[in-house]
């Protein structure tokens, strides 16, 4: 069983991406480093609830 997950920039809040996660994991947030299309390079995305 998996569960969507939304990923946020943590600079300019834009939800960037959608990614599922296993629910096992639920107890520790994703941080991915991606490309934000609003801030043009690379930031820290944080897993949104
Ligand atoms: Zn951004």
């Amino acid at each position: 069983m998996r569960k969507k997950v939304i990923l946020i920039c943590s600079e300019c809040l834009s939800r960037n991406y959608t990614t599922t996660k296993r629910v096992e994991d639920s107890t520790t947030r994703l941080e991915l480093n991606k490309f934000c299309p609003h801030c043009n390079r690379y930031t820290i995305h944080k897993e949104s609830k």
